[in-house]
Protein backbone atom coordinates (compact mmCIF):
# COMPACT_ATOMS: atom_id res chain seq x y z
CA UNK A 1 0.00 0.00 0.00
CA UNK A 2 1.36 3.96 -1.01
CA UNK A 3 1.80 6.15 1.80
CA UNK A 4 1.69 9.55 0.75
CA UNK A 5 2.73 12.67 2.80
CA UNK A 6 0.44 15.85 2.05
CA UNK A 7 2.60 19.16 3.60
CA UNK A 8 2.89 22.55 3.42
CA UNK A 9 -1.16 23.12 3.69
CA UNK A 10 -3.68 24.18 6.04
CA UNK A 11 -5.94 21.93 7.09
CA UNK A 12 -9.43 22.62 7.61
CA UNK A 13 -11.81 20.73 9.72
CA UNK A 14 -15.50 21.97 11.46
CA UNK A 15 -14.11 23.02 14.43
CA UNK A 16 -10.88 25.18 13.31
CA UNK A 17 -7.83 25.27 11.02
CA UNK A 18 -4.35 24.97 11.22
CA UNK A 19 -1.37 23.89 9.53
CA UNK A 20 -0.50 20.61 9.90
CA UNK A 21 0.81 17.84 7.18
CA UNK A 22 -0.94 14.77 6.48
CA UNK A 23 0.43 11.09 6.56
CA UNK A 24 -1.84 8.75 4.38
CA UNK A 25 -0.72 4.90 4.81
CA UNK A 26 -2.70 3.19 2.40
CA UNK A 27 -6.52 3.47 2.77
CA UNK A 28 -6.42 5.55 5.75
CA UNK A 29 -5.25 8.45 7.42
CA UNK A 30 -2.14 7.51 9.67
CA UNK A 31 -0.78 10.86 11.21
CA UNK A 32 -1.83 14.83 11.32
CA UNK A 33 1.83 16.31 12.13
CA UNK A 34 2.81 19.65 12.98
CA UNK A 35 4.73 20.92 10.11
CA UNK A 36 8.69 20.48 10.81
CA UNK A 37 7.59 17.58 13.23
CA UNK A 38 10.16 15.09 14.10
CA UNK A 39 7.96 12.43 15.67
CA UNK A 40 8.17 9.92 12.67
CA UNK A 41 11.60 10.93 11.75
CA UNK A 42 13.58 14.18 10.69
CA UNK A 43 12.86 13.46 7.06
CA UNK A 44 9.39 12.13 6.39
CA UNK A 45 9.03 12.88 3.00
CA UNK A 46 11.98 11.50 1.43
CA UNK A 47 10.48 8.00 3.14
CA UNK A 48 6.96 8.29 1.57
CA UNK A 49 6.07 6.98 -1.50
CA UNK A 50 4.81 10.25 -2.85
CA UNK A 51 4.69 14.09 -1.72
CA UNK A 52 1.75 16.48 -2.59
CA UNK A 53 2.61 20.06 -1.63
CA UNK A 54 -0.57 21.86 -0.67
CA UNK A 55 1.28 25.10 0.45
CA UNK A 56 -1.37 27.89 0.24
CA UNK A 57 -3.97 25.31 -0.43
CA UNK A 58 -6.53 24.14 2.39
CA UNK A 59 -6.27 20.36 2.91
CA UNK A 60 -10.13 19.66 3.81
CA UNK A 61 -11.92 15.87 4.22
CA UNK A 62 -13.55 14.96 1.13
CA UNK A 63 -16.90 15.86 0.84
CA UNK A 64 -20.15 13.93 1.46
CA UNK A 65 -23.22 14.28 -0.53
CA UNK A 66 -25.80 12.98 1.37
CA UNK A 67 -28.47 13.59 -1.52
CA UNK A 68 -27.88 11.70 -4.88
CA UNK A 69 -30.05 9.93 -7.74
CA UNK A 70 -28.17 7.98 -9.93
CA UNK A 71 -29.93 6.08 -13.05
CA UNK A 72 -33.49 7.57 -10.61
CA UNK A 73 -36.35 6.05 -12.61
CA UNK A 74 -38.77 9.53 -12.57
CA UNK A 75 -41.68 10.30 -15.33
CA UNK A 76 -41.46 7.63 -17.39
CA UNK A 77 -37.17 8.18 -18.36
CA UNK A 78 -34.06 7.79 -15.95
CA UNK A 79 -31.79 10.22 -14.31
CA UNK A 80 -29.02 10.55 -17.05
CA UNK A 81 -26.58 9.52 -14.80
CA UNK A 82 -24.80 6.35 -14.22
CA UNK A 83 -22.89 5.20 -10.75
CA UNK A 84 -19.94 5.63 -12.71
CA UNK A 85 -20.22 8.98 -14.47
CA UNK A 86 -22.47 10.13 -11.35
CA UNK A 87 -19.94 9.40 -9.08
CA UNK A 88 -16.82 10.44 -11.50
CA UNK A 89 -18.32 13.41 -12.01
CA UNK A 90 -18.35 13.71 -7.98
CA UNK A 91 -14.97 12.70 -7.50
CA UNK A 92 -13.81 16.05 -10.25
CA UNK A 93 -15.55 18.03 -7.69
CA UNK A 94 -14.11 17.03 -4.47
CA UNK A 95 -17.35 14.48 -3.31
CA UNK A 96 -15.36 11.18 -2.33
CA UNK A 97 -18.98 9.72 -0.34
CA UNK A 98 -22.16 9.64 -2.02
CA UNK A 99 -25.79 8.77 -0.13
CA UNK A 100 -27.95 7.49 -3.09
CA UNK A 101 -31.68 6.82 -2.82
CA UNK A 102 -32.67 2.85 -3.28
CA UNK A 103 -36.32 2.67 -4.78
CA UNK A 104 -39.27 0.76 -3.54
CA UNK A 105 -42.24 2.63 -5.44
CA UNK A 106 -45.34 1.65 -4.86
CA UNK A 107 -46.75 -1.41 -5.08
CA UNK A 108 -43.01 -2.69 -4.99
CA UNK A 109 -40.80 -4.77 -2.66
CA UNK A 110 -38.17 -2.94 -0.44
CA UNK A 111 -35.53 -5.83 -0.71
CA UNK A 112 -36.63 -5.92 -4.28
CA UNK A 113 -35.65 -2.19 -4.80
CA UNK A 114 -32.77 -2.64 -2.95
CA UNK A 115 -30.93 -5.44 -4.36
CA UNK A 116 -31.52 -3.43 -7.75
CA UNK A 117 -29.56 -0.47 -6.43
CA UNK A 118 -26.85 -2.42 -4.98
CA UNK A 119 -27.03 -3.92 -8.41
CA UNK A 120 -26.58 -0.80 -9.76
CA UNK A 121 -23.97 0.64 -8.25
CA UNK A 122 -21.62 -2.74 -7.28
CA UNK A 123 -18.78 -2.17 -9.54
CA UNK A 124 -19.22 0.85 -11.27
CA UNK A 125 -18.67 3.47 -8.92
CA UNK A 126 -15.29 5.79 -8.66
CA UNK A 127 -16.15 6.71 -4.92
CA UNK A 128 -17.43 5.25 -2.01
CA UNK A 129 -21.44 4.92 -1.43
CA UNK A 130 -24.38 4.19 1.26
CA UNK A 131 -27.61 4.11 0.17
CA UNK A 132 -31.01 5.48 2.04
CA UNK A 133 -34.11 3.81 1.31
CA UNK A 134 -37.34 5.06 -0.36
CA UNK A 135 -40.10 3.20 1.34
CA UNK A 136 -43.33 4.42 -1.30
CA UNK A 137 -45.19 1.81 -0.03
CA UNK A 138 -45.90 1.41 3.43
CA UNK A 139 -47.58 -2.06 4.45
CA UNK A 140 -46.15 -4.23 7.14
CA UNK A 141 -43.60 -6.05 4.60
CA UNK A 142 -42.31 -2.31 4.38
CA UNK A 143 -42.10 -1.97 7.88
CA UNK A 144 -40.51 -5.32 8.67
CA UNK A 145 -37.61 -4.49 6.01
CA UNK A 146 -36.43 -1.23 7.68
CA UNK A 147 -35.35 -3.12 10.67
CA UNK A 148 -33.64 -5.43 8.49
CA UNK A 149 -32.12 -3.00 6.53
CA UNK A 150 -30.91 -1.41 9.89
CA UNK A 151 -28.80 -3.98 10.69
CA UNK A 152 -27.02 -3.63 7.17
CA UNK A 153 -26.19 -0.15 7.53
CA UNK A 154 -28.88 1.47 5.81
CA UNK A 155 -30.17 3.17 8.72
CA UNK A 156 -32.39 6.33 6.81
CA UNK A 157 -35.55 5.83 5.24
CA UNK A 158 -37.54 8.80 2.75
CA UNK A 159 -41.21 9.41 3.10
CA UNK A 160 -42.66 11.32 0.49
CA UNK A 161 -45.77 13.20 1.03
CA UNK A 162 -45.81 14.32 -2.73
CA UNK A 163 -46.26 12.17 -5.90
CA UNK A 164 -48.99 10.33 -5.05
CA UNK A 165 -49.57 6.68 -6.78
CA UNK A 166 -45.38 6.86 -7.54
CA UNK A 167 -43.96 7.35 -3.69
CA UNK A 168 -46.29 8.98 -1.78
CA UNK A 169 -47.16 8.09 1.80
CA UNK A 170 -50.55 9.34 3.63
CA UNK A 171 -50.51 10.34 7.18
CA UNK A 172 -51.66 7.03 8.50
CA UNK A 173 -48.47 5.73 6.92
CA UNK A 174 -46.02 7.85 7.59
CA UNK A 175 -46.88 8.03 11.85
CA UNK A 176 -46.65 3.67 11.20
CA UNK A 177 -43.75 4.07 9.54
CA UNK A 178 -42.08 7.02 12.22
CA UNK A 179 -43.44 4.58 14.97
CA UNK A 180 -40.94 1.85 13.20
CA UNK A 181 -38.26 4.37 12.93
CA UNK A 182 -38.69 5.62 16.57
CA UNK A 183 -38.30 1.80 17.36
CA UNK A 184 -35.43 0.80 15.70
CA UNK A 185 -33.31 4.19 16.37
CA UNK A 186 -33.55 5.16 12.26
CA UNK A 187 -34.11 8.86 10.82
CA UNK A 188 -36.65 9.70 8.68
CA UNK A 189 -35.87 11.53 5.70
CA UNK A 190 -39.01 13.53 4.50
CA UNK A 191 -39.74 14.98 0.92
CA UNK A 192 -42.15 17.63 2.83
CA UNK A 193 -44.20 19.04 0.08
CA UNK A 194 -48.30 18.46 0.34
CA UNK A 195 -48.53 16.74 -2.95
CA UNK A 196 -52.17 16.34 -3.01
CA UNK A 197 -52.82 20.25 -3.01
CA UNK A 198 -50.40 20.60 -5.72
CA UNK A 199 -51.91 18.04 -7.74
CA UNK A 200 -54.86 19.95 -8.00
CA UNK A 201 -53.16 23.35 -8.57
CA UNK A 202 -51.25 21.69 -11.49
CA UNK A 203 -54.65 20.82 -12.83
CA UNK A 204 -56.55 23.97 -12.57
CA UNK A 205 -53.49 25.93 -14.27
CA UNK A 206 -53.27 23.32 -17.49
CA UNK A 207 -56.60 24.11 -18.01
CA UNK A 208 -55.90 27.21 -17.57
CA UNK A 209 -53.34 26.96 -20.47
CA UNK A 210 -50.63 27.73 -18.33
CA UNK A 211 -47.91 25.31 -19.76
CA UNK A 212 -44.66 26.81 -19.05
CA UNK A 213 -41.98 26.15 -16.76
CA UNK A 214 -42.07 28.79 -14.83
CA UNK A 215 -45.63 27.12 -13.43
CA UNK A 216 -43.94 23.98 -12.11
CA UNK A 217 -42.84 26.82 -9.04
CA UNK A 218 -46.06 28.60 -9.22
CA UNK A 219 -48.30 25.50 -8.28
CA UNK A 220 -45.57 24.47 -5.70
CA UNK A 221 -46.11 27.74 -3.43
CA UNK A 222 -44.40 27.61 0.06
CA UNK A 223 -47.45 27.24 1.53
CA UNK A 224 -47.69 23.89 0.52
CA UNK A 225 -43.84 23.53 1.56
CA UNK A 226 -44.14 25.10 4.72
CA UNK A 227 -47.61 23.15 5.74
CA UNK A 228 -46.21 19.58 5.28
CA UNK A 229 -43.11 20.60 6.89
CA UNK A 230 -44.92 21.49 9.62
CA UNK A 231 -47.21 18.11 9.80
CA UNK A 232 -44.01 15.94 9.63
CA UNK A 233 -42.26 17.59 12.35
CA UNK A 234 -46.15 16.92 14.82
CA UNK A 235 -45.93 13.48 13.18
CA UNK A 236 -42.07 12.90 14.43
CA UNK A 237 -43.11 14.54 17.65
CA UNK A 238 -45.48 12.64 18.65
CA UNK A 239 -43.65 9.06 17.30
CA UNK A 240 -40.49 10.13 18.62
CA UNK A 241 -38.97 9.38 15.60
CA UNK A 242 -36.16 11.73 14.36
CA UNK A 243 -37.12 13.46 11.36
CA UNK A 244 -34.58 15.31 8.46
CA UNK A 245 -36.62 17.27 5.87
CA UNK A 246 -34.48 16.78 2.49
CA UNK A 247 -34.36 19.96 0.03
CA UNK A 248 -35.73 22.84 1.90
CA UNK A 249 -36.19 25.74 -0.05
CA UNK A 250 -39.20 28.10 1.11
CA UNK A 251 -37.84 30.50 4.12
CA UNK A 252 -41.54 29.88 6.05
CA UNK A 253 -40.62 25.98 6.29
CA UNK A 254 -37.19 26.33 7.44
CA UNK A 255 -38.52 29.19 10.08
CA UNK A 256 -40.99 26.47 11.17
CA UNK A 257 -38.42 23.89 11.39
CA UNK A 258 -36.23 26.43 13.70
CA UNK A 259 -38.91 27.02 15.80
CA UNK A 260 -38.76 23.49 16.94
CA UNK A 261 -35.49 23.07 16.89
CA UNK A 262 -35.33 25.65 19.80
CA UNK A 263 -37.47 23.43 21.75
CA UNK A 264 -34.89 20.50 21.66
CA UNK A 265 -37.00 18.25 18.90
CA UNK A 266 -34.51 15.92 16.39
CA UNK A 267 -35.48 17.53 13.90
CA UNK A 268 -33.08 18.40 10.84
CA UNK A 269 -33.09 20.42 7.79
CA UNK A 270 -31.04 19.95 4.07
CA UNK A 271 -30.73 22.41 1.72
CA UNK A 272 -29.32 22.45 -1.79
CA UNK A 273 -27.29 24.62 -3.86
CA UNK A 274 -30.02 25.37 -6.46
CA UNK A 275 -32.05 27.15 -3.64
CA UNK A 276 -29.57 29.24 -2.57
CA UNK A 277 -27.70 30.41 -5.84
CA UNK A 278 -31.30 30.08 -8.43
CA UNK A 279 -34.30 32.06 -8.37
CA UNK A 280 -38.12 31.43 -9.99
CA UNK A 281 -37.53 34.46 -11.45
CA UNK A 282 -33.90 34.39 -13.24
CA UNK A 283 -33.72 30.31 -14.24
CA UNK A 284 -36.98 28.52 -13.81
CA UNK A 285 -39.04 31.70 -15.70
CA UNK A 286 -36.40 31.62 -18.26
CA UNK A 287 -37.95 32.79 -21.83
CA UNK A 288 -40.06 30.01 -23.86
CA UNK A 289 -39.01 26.25 -22.32
CA UNK A 290 -35.40 27.10 -21.26
CA UNK A 291 -36.64 27.12 -17.83
CA UNK A 292 -37.35 23.17 -17.87
CA UNK A 293 -33.58 22.91 -17.12
CA UNK A 294 -34.19 23.98 -13.55
CA UNK A 295 -37.67 22.49 -12.92
CA UNK A 296 -36.84 20.37 -9.24
CA UNK A 297 -38.72 20.10 -6.27
CA UNK A 298 -39.05 21.70 -4.27
CA UNK A 299 -38.96 24.27 -6.46
CA UNK A 300 -36.39 27.28 -6.41
CA UNK A 301 -38.40 30.53 -5.36
CA UNK A 302 -38.84 34.18 -5.66
CA UNK A 303 -35.90 36.21 -5.31
CA UNK A 304 -37.97 39.15 -4.72
CA UNK A 305 -39.19 37.40 -1.89
CA UNK A 306 -35.52 36.96 -0.38
CA UNK A 307 -35.86 33.22 0.32
CA UNK A 308 -32.04 32.70 -0.83
CA UNK A 309 -30.73 35.39 1.40
CA UNK A 310 -32.97 33.54 4.51
CA UNK A 311 -31.77 29.86 3.72
CA UNK A 312 -27.91 31.64 4.17
CA UNK A 313 -28.95 32.89 7.36
CA UNK A 314 -30.34 29.58 8.78
CA UNK A 315 -26.82 27.67 7.16
CA UNK A 316 -25.09 30.11 9.27
CA UNK A 317 -27.62 29.66 12.39
CA UNK A 318 -27.13 26.21 12.57
CA UNK A 319 -30.97 25.73 11.66
CA UNK A 320 -29.93 24.32 8.22
CA UNK A 321 -27.50 21.64 9.01
CA UNK A 322 -26.58 20.05 5.55
CA UNK A 323 -26.30 21.06 2.02
CA UNK A 324 -26.57 17.93 -0.17
CA UNK A 325 -27.08 18.45 -4.22
CA UNK A 326 -30.20 16.43 -4.64
CA UNK A 327 -28.40 15.21 -7.79
CA UNK A 328 -31.06 14.18 -10.08
CA UNK A 329 -29.68 15.03 -13.69
CA UNK A 330 -31.94 14.69 -16.86
CA UNK A 331 -30.82 15.81 -20.47
CA UNK A 332 -32.67 18.78 -22.44
CA UNK A 333 -32.86 16.81 -25.30
CA UNK A 334 -35.44 13.95 -24.68
CA UNK A 335 -35.77 14.28 -21.20
CA UNK A 336 -36.81 17.43 -20.18
CA UNK A 337 -38.60 18.16 -23.46
CA UNK A 338 -40.70 15.36 -22.29
CA UNK A 339 -42.56 18.58 -20.57
CA UNK A 340 -42.61 20.51 -23.57
CA UNK A 341 -46.35 21.80 -23.74
CA UNK A 342 -46.91 20.49 -20.22
CA UNK A 343 -44.92 21.92 -17.43
CA UNK A 344 -46.70 18.70 -15.35
CA UNK A 345 -44.52 16.67 -17.36
CA UNK A 346 -40.93 17.89 -17.26
CA UNK A 347 -38.71 15.48 -15.44
CA UNK A 348 -37.90 17.10 -11.97
CA UNK A 349 -33.99 17.23 -10.71
CA UNK A 350 -30.67 19.45 -11.34
CA UNK A 351 -27.72 17.95 -11.88
CA UNK A 352 -24.93 19.71 -9.15
CA UNK A 353 -23.21 16.67 -7.64
CA UNK A 354 -19.69 17.79 -9.68
CA UNK A 355 -19.95 21.51 -8.25
CA UNK A 356 -21.68 21.17 -4.60
CA UNK A 357 -18.28 22.13 -3.37
CA UNK A 358 -17.33 24.90 -5.23
CA UNK A 359 -20.38 26.47 -5.05
CA UNK A 360 -20.37 26.24 -0.92
CA UNK A 361 -16.27 27.75 -1.35
CA UNK A 362 -17.73 30.71 -3.30
CA UNK A 363 -20.07 31.24 -0.23
CA UNK A 364 -16.80 31.35 1.88
CA UNK A 365 -15.26 33.78 -1.07
CA UNK A 366 -18.01 36.11 -0.33
CA UNK A 367 -18.38 36.46 3.22
CA UNK A 368 -21.59 34.65 4.09
CA UNK A 369 -20.13 31.63 5.47
CA UNK A 370 -16.46 30.66 7.03
CA UNK A 371 -13.95 27.93 5.87
CA UNK A 372 -14.82 25.63 9.02
CA UNK A 373 -18.70 25.75 8.09
CA UNK A 374 -17.73 24.97 4.54
CA UNK A 375 -16.20 21.90 5.31
CA UNK A 376 -18.94 21.05 8.29
CA UNK A 377 -21.79 21.30 5.64
CA UNK A 378 -20.36 19.56 3.10
CA UNK A 379 -18.57 16.86 4.95
CA UNK A 380 -18.74 16.60 8.79
CA UNK A 381 -22.49 17.26 9.40
CA UNK A 382 -23.62 14.70 6.54
CA UNK A 383 -21.40 12.09 7.76
CA UNK A 384 -22.68 12.14 11.26
CA UNK A 385 -26.11 12.78 10.27
CA UNK A 386 -26.14 9.41 8.57
CA UNK A 387 -23.71 7.06 10.52
CA UNK A 388 -20.44 7.80 8.63
CA UNK A 389 -18.18 9.81 10.91
CA UNK A 390 -14.70 8.60 12.29
CA UNK A 391 -14.58 7.12 9.03
CA UNK A 392 -15.96 9.69 6.70
CA UNK A 393 -16.19 13.63 7.09
CA UNK A 394 -12.69 14.25 9.53
CA UNK A 395 -9.01 14.23 8.46
CA UNK A 396 -7.66 12.27 12.04
CA UNK A 397 -5.33 9.16 12.44
CA UNK A 398 -7.76 5.75 11.53
CA UNK A 399 -10.34 7.86 8.73
CA UNK A 400 -10.60 6.83 5.74
CA UNK A 401 -8.61 9.03 3.24
CA UNK A 402 -10.89 10.75 1.79
CA UNK A 403 -9.26 13.94 0.98
CA UNK A 404 -9.41 16.86 -0.74
CA UNK A 405 -6.78 19.73 -1.43
CA UNK A 406 -8.11 22.93 -2.41
CA UNK A 407 -6.67 26.04 -3.93
CA UNK A 408 -8.72 28.99 -2.39
CA UNK A 409 -6.41 31.32 -5.22
CA UNK A 410 -7.50 28.93 -8.40
CA UNK A 411 -10.44 29.77 -10.57
CA UNK A 412 -13.29 27.37 -11.85
CA UNK A 413 -15.12 28.21 -14.84
CA UNK A 414 -18.30 25.77 -14.71
CA UNK A 415 -20.33 24.76 -17.85
CA UNK A 416 -20.85 22.27 -20.89
CA UNK A 417 -17.02 22.55 -22.23
CA UNK A 418 -15.60 23.93 -19.44
CA UNK A 419 -15.60 21.92 -16.08
CA UNK A 420 -18.59 18.98 -16.85
CA UNK A 421 -17.89 15.61 -15.97
CA UNK A 422 -21.93 14.99 -15.83
CA UNK A 423 -23.90 12.86 -18.07
CA UNK A 424 -25.73 15.68 -19.09
CA UNK A 425 -25.92 17.92 -22.26
CA UNK A 426 -26.14 21.22 -20.18
CA UNK A 427 -25.31 22.62 -17.25
CA UNK A 428 -27.93 24.42 -14.65
CA UNK A 429 -24.68 26.32 -13.53
CA UNK A 430 -23.55 27.31 -17.13
CA UNK A 431 -21.70 30.53 -16.50
CA UNK A 432 -21.02 29.97 -12.82
CA UNK A 433 -17.56 31.32 -11.92
CA UNK A 434 -15.77 29.78 -9.21
CA UNK A 435 -13.10 31.89 -6.60
CA UNK A 436 -11.67 28.44 -5.58
CA UNK A 437 -10.19 25.03 -7.16
CA UNK A 438 -10.32 21.46 -6.58
CA UNK A 439 -6.91 20.67 -7.26
CA UNK A 440 -6.13 16.94 -5.78
CA UNK A 441 -8.88 14.56 -4.32
CA UNK A 442 -7.90 11.08 -2.34
CA UNK A 443 -10.19 8.43 -2.46
CA UNK A 444 -9.33 6.13 0.52
CA UNK A 445 -5.70 6.63 0.26
CA UNK A 446 -5.50 6.31 -3.85
CA UNK A 447 -5.46 9.62 -5.69
CA UNK A 448 -8.29 10.06 -8.07
CA UNK A 449 -7.95 13.53 -9.63
CA UNK A 450 -5.10 15.59 -9.43
CA UNK A 451 -2.91 17.88 -12.62
CA UNK A 452 -6.44 18.34 -13.63
CA UNK A 453 -6.73 14.50 -14.52
CA UNK A 454 -8.63 12.04 -13.49
CA UNK A 455 -6.72 9.01 -12.25
CA UNK A 456 -9.76 7.06 -10.73
CA UNK A 457 -11.61 3.83 -11.78
CA UNK A 458 -15.42 2.52 -11.49
CA UNK A 459 -15.03 -0.39 -8.75
CA UNK A 460 -12.72 1.58 -6.59
CA UNK A 461 -15.96 2.88 -4.67
CA UNK A 462 -17.53 0.41 -2.05
CA UNK A 463 -20.58 -0.06 -0.40
CA UNK A 464 -20.25 1.66 3.11
CA UNK A 465 -22.66 0.49 5.85
CA UNK A 466 -23.14 3.68 7.87
CA UNK A 467 -24.76 3.79 12.24
CA UNK A 468 -27.00 5.11 12.99
CA UNK A 469 -27.65 9.22 13.32
CA UNK A 470 -24.64 10.45 15.53
CA UNK A 471 -26.35 13.72 16.63
CA UNK A 472 -28.69 11.43 18.89
CA UNK A 473 -26.27 10.16 21.28
ZN1 LIG B 1 -37.59 14.81 -2.80
ZN1 LIG C 1 -34.17 13.83 -4.01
Amino acid sequence: MATILITGGTVVSATGSAPMDVLVDGDTVAAVLQPGSRLLGTDLAAGVDRVIDATGKYVVPGGVDAHTHMELPFGGTFASDTFETGTTAAAWGGTTTIIDFAVQRTGERVLDGLAAWHEKAAGNSAVDYGFHQIVGGVDDDALKSMSELVSEGITSFKLFMAYPGVFYSDDGQILRAMQTAADIGATVMMHAENGIAIDVLVQQALARGETDPIHHGLTRPWETEEEATHRAIMLARLTGAPLYIVHMSAKQAVATLAAHRQQGFNVFGETCPQYLYLSLEDQLGAPGFEGAKWVCSTPLRSRAQEHQDELWRYLRTGDLSVVSTDHCPFCFKEQKELGLGDFSKIPNGIGSVEHRMDLLFQGVVEGRITPERWVELCSTTPARMFGLYGRKGVIAPGADADIVVYDPSGHTSIGVGKTHHMNMDHSAWEGFEIDGHVDVVLSRGSIVVSDGAFHGRAGHGRFVPRGLNQYLR
